[in-house]
Protein backbone atom coordinates (compact mmCIF):
# COMPACT_ATOMS: atom_id res chain seq x y z
CA UNK A 1 0.00 0.00 0.00
CA UNK A 2 1.47 3.14 -1.06
CA UNK A 3 2.07 5.99 1.40
CA UNK A 4 3.19 8.49 -1.10
CA UNK A 5 1.58 11.80 0.00
CA UNK A 6 2.74 14.51 -2.27
CA UNK A 7 0.00 16.39 -4.60
CA UNK A 8 -1.01 13.02 -6.50
CA UNK A 9 -3.34 14.27 -9.20
CA UNK A 10 -2.45 13.07 -12.64
CA UNK A 11 -4.36 15.41 -14.58
CA UNK A 12 -6.48 18.63 -13.19
CA UNK A 13 -9.83 18.34 -12.12
CA UNK A 14 -12.37 17.92 -14.70
CA UNK A 15 -15.83 19.36 -13.98
CA UNK A 16 -17.16 18.97 -17.63
CA UNK A 17 -16.21 14.97 -17.39
CA UNK A 18 -17.43 14.46 -13.98
CA UNK A 19 -21.08 16.17 -15.15
CA UNK A 20 -21.41 13.93 -17.86
CA UNK A 21 -20.62 10.78 -15.99
CA UNK A 22 -22.88 11.58 -13.54
CA UNK A 23 -25.52 12.41 -15.76
CA UNK A 24 -24.69 8.85 -17.20
CA UNK A 25 -24.86 7.38 -13.92
CA UNK A 26 -28.37 8.68 -12.89
CA UNK A 27 -29.50 7.55 -16.72
CA UNK A 28 -28.27 4.26 -16.10
CA UNK A 29 -29.86 3.46 -12.58
CA UNK A 30 -33.03 3.91 -14.38
CA UNK A 31 -33.84 7.62 -13.66
CA UNK A 32 -34.70 10.67 -16.21
CA UNK A 33 -31.52 13.18 -15.77
CA UNK A 34 -33.98 15.95 -17.48
CA UNK A 35 -36.09 15.60 -14.64
CA UNK A 36 -36.54 18.84 -12.99
CA UNK A 37 -35.18 17.67 -9.49
CA UNK A 38 -32.09 16.05 -11.44
CA UNK A 39 -31.36 18.55 -14.04
CA UNK A 40 -28.54 20.37 -11.97
CA UNK A 41 -27.38 17.42 -9.84
CA UNK A 42 -24.52 16.23 -12.16
CA UNK A 43 -23.19 20.12 -11.64
CA UNK A 44 -23.38 20.38 -7.93
CA UNK A 45 -21.94 16.74 -7.81
CA UNK A 46 -19.18 18.20 -10.46
CA UNK A 47 -18.69 21.20 -7.69
CA UNK A 48 -19.12 19.04 -4.82
CA UNK A 49 -16.19 16.83 -5.76
CA UNK A 50 -13.83 19.58 -6.39
CA UNK A 51 -14.33 20.66 -2.98
CA UNK A 52 -14.34 16.59 -1.12
CA UNK A 53 -11.13 15.98 -3.69
CA UNK A 54 -9.39 19.21 -3.53
CA UNK A 55 -6.45 17.82 -1.48
CA UNK A 56 -5.24 15.55 -4.80
CA UNK A 57 -4.03 19.08 -5.88
CA UNK A 58 -1.76 19.69 -2.69
CA UNK A 59 1.02 18.75 -0.54
CA UNK A 60 0.67 18.65 2.67
CA UNK A 61 4.04 19.31 3.49
CA UNK A 62 4.14 22.83 1.99
CA UNK A 63 1.60 23.87 4.85
CA UNK A 64 4.52 23.19 7.43
CA UNK A 65 6.83 24.44 6.24
CA UNK A 66 5.62 28.26 8.15
CA UNK A 67 6.40 27.22 11.91
CA UNK A 68 8.17 28.96 14.35
CA UNK A 69 11.40 27.86 16.22
CA UNK A 70 10.13 27.59 20.14
CA UNK A 71 12.74 25.46 21.81
CA UNK A 72 10.37 23.48 23.28
CA UNK A 73 10.62 19.76 23.45
CA UNK A 74 7.95 18.48 25.08
CA UNK A 75 4.82 16.08 23.52
CA UNK A 76 2.39 18.39 21.62
CA UNK A 77 -1.23 16.95 21.49
CA UNK A 78 -3.95 18.26 19.22
CA UNK A 79 -6.67 16.04 19.92
CA UNK A 80 -10.13 15.78 18.15
CA UNK A 81 -9.26 17.09 14.92
CA UNK A 82 -13.29 16.40 12.90
CA UNK A 83 -12.62 15.17 9.55
CA UNK A 84 -14.34 13.91 6.63
CA UNK A 85 -13.18 11.41 3.47
CA UNK A 86 -13.98 9.49 1.04
CA UNK A 87 -13.72 5.58 1.19
CA UNK A 88 -12.33 4.75 -2.31
CA UNK A 89 -13.95 1.32 -2.84
CA UNK A 90 -17.26 2.69 -2.05
CA UNK A 91 -17.05 6.56 -2.67
CA UNK A 92 -19.10 7.01 -0.08
CA UNK A 93 -17.93 9.34 3.01
CA UNK A 94 -16.07 8.08 6.31
CA UNK A 95 -15.62 10.81 8.86
CA UNK A 96 -14.76 11.19 12.57
CA UNK A 97 -11.94 12.46 14.58
CA UNK A 98 -7.76 12.76 14.47
CA UNK A 99 -5.64 13.28 17.28
CA UNK A 100 -2.04 14.17 16.68
CA UNK A 101 0.92 14.47 19.21
CA UNK A 102 4.27 15.00 18.42
CA UNK A 103 7.75 15.62 20.43
CA UNK A 104 9.39 18.74 18.53
CA UNK A 105 12.92 18.96 17.94
CA UNK A 106 12.51 23.14 18.43
CA UNK A 107 10.38 23.85 15.67
CA UNK A 108 7.00 23.58 16.08
CA UNK A 109 3.74 24.48 14.10
CA UNK A 110 -0.06 25.99 15.21
CA UNK A 111 -2.39 23.48 15.42
CA UNK A 112 -4.66 25.02 12.45
CA UNK A 113 -1.24 24.12 10.32
CA UNK A 114 -1.97 20.53 11.79
CA UNK A 115 -5.98 20.67 10.79
CA UNK A 116 -5.01 21.72 7.12
CA UNK A 117 -2.41 18.23 7.02
CA UNK A 118 -5.36 16.54 7.74
CA UNK A 119 -8.08 18.49 5.47
CA UNK A 120 -5.05 17.99 2.40
CA UNK A 121 -5.30 14.37 3.07
CA UNK A 122 -8.13 13.30 4.06
CA UNK A 123 -9.80 15.50 0.47
CA UNK A 124 -9.01 12.41 -1.51
CA UNK A 125 -10.03 8.80 -2.31
CA UNK A 126 -8.58 7.35 0.75
CA UNK A 127 -8.14 4.08 3.34
CA UNK A 128 -7.99 4.94 6.72
CA UNK A 129 -4.98 2.98 7.22
CA UNK A 130 -3.28 4.63 4.51
CA UNK A 131 -4.95 8.12 5.45
CA UNK A 132 -3.44 7.62 9.12
CA UNK A 133 0.11 6.75 8.12
CA UNK A 134 0.09 9.27 5.33
CA UNK A 135 -0.36 12.27 8.27
CA UNK A 136 1.82 10.83 10.45
CA UNK A 137 4.40 10.71 7.68
CA UNK A 138 3.76 13.97 6.24
CA UNK A 139 4.71 15.20 10.05
CA UNK A 140 8.04 13.76 10.22
CA UNK A 141 8.82 15.19 6.88
CA UNK A 142 7.86 18.66 7.66
CA UNK A 143 8.61 18.67 10.87
CA UNK A 144 11.30 16.76 11.54
CA UNK A 145 9.95 15.71 14.59
CA UNK A 146 11.46 13.49 17.80
CA UNK A 147 7.97 11.16 17.29
CA UNK A 148 4.54 11.19 15.96
CA UNK A 149 1.52 9.35 17.03
CA UNK A 150 -1.66 9.52 14.93
CA UNK A 151 -4.78 8.19 15.95
CA UNK A 152 -8.01 8.36 13.45
CA UNK A 153 -10.99 7.28 15.03
CA UNK A 154 -13.95 6.86 11.86
CA UNK A 155 -17.56 5.52 10.74
CA UNK A 156 -17.52 4.39 7.56
CA UNK A 157 -20.92 4.90 5.67
CA UNK A 158 -19.88 1.86 3.72
CA UNK A 159 -20.48 -0.06 6.57
CA UNK A 160 -23.45 2.33 8.23
CA UNK A 161 -26.07 1.97 5.28
CA UNK A 162 -25.03 -1.52 3.32
CA UNK A 163 -23.15 -4.78 3.94
CA UNK A 164 -22.54 -5.16 7.40
CA UNK A 165 -25.02 -2.48 8.36
CA UNK A 166 -23.17 -1.99 11.72
CA UNK A 167 -24.44 1.94 12.56
CA UNK A 168 -22.30 3.29 15.40
CA UNK A 169 -19.24 1.07 15.03
CA UNK A 170 -16.14 2.74 15.12
CA UNK A 171 -12.62 1.78 13.54
CA UNK A 172 -9.51 2.74 14.85
CA UNK A 173 -6.11 3.03 13.30
CA UNK A 174 -3.41 4.09 14.50
CA UNK A 175 0.52 4.94 13.43
CA UNK A 176 3.55 5.48 15.66
CA UNK A 177 6.78 6.85 14.53
CA UNK A 178 10.26 7.84 16.40
CA UNK A 179 10.20 7.68 19.95
CA UNK A 180 6.34 7.65 19.82
CA UNK A 181 7.31 3.98 18.30
CA UNK A 182 10.46 3.17 20.48
CA UNK A 183 9.44 4.30 23.83
CA UNK A 184 6.41 3.08 25.53
CA UNK A 185 5.81 5.31 28.13
CA UNK A 186 5.83 8.10 25.29
CA UNK A 187 3.03 6.11 23.47
CA UNK A 188 1.23 5.62 26.88
CA UNK A 189 1.49 9.26 27.39
CA UNK A 190 -0.30 10.41 24.09
CA UNK A 191 -2.76 7.89 24.51
CA UNK A 192 -3.74 9.00 27.69
CA UNK A 193 -3.87 12.58 26.18
CA UNK A 194 -6.25 12.12 23.57
CA UNK A 195 -8.40 9.97 25.52
CA UNK A 196 -7.88 7.21 24.03
CA UNK A 197 -6.80 4.80 26.15
CA UNK A 198 -9.16 3.94 29.47
CA UNK A 199 -12.44 4.08 27.79
ZN1 LIG B 1 -16.06 1.56 1.68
Amino acid sequence: MTTEYRPIARRDFDTDRIKDAMSEIIEAVGEDAEREGLRQTPDRVARMYAEVFQGLQQDPVAVLQTGFEEGYDEMVVARDIAFFSMCEHHFLPFFGTIHIGYVPTGRIVGISKLARVVDILSRRPQVQERLTAQIANALVEGLDPMGVGVVVEAEHLCMMMRGVRKPGSKIITSVNRGVFRNDSRTRTEFLSLTGVSGR
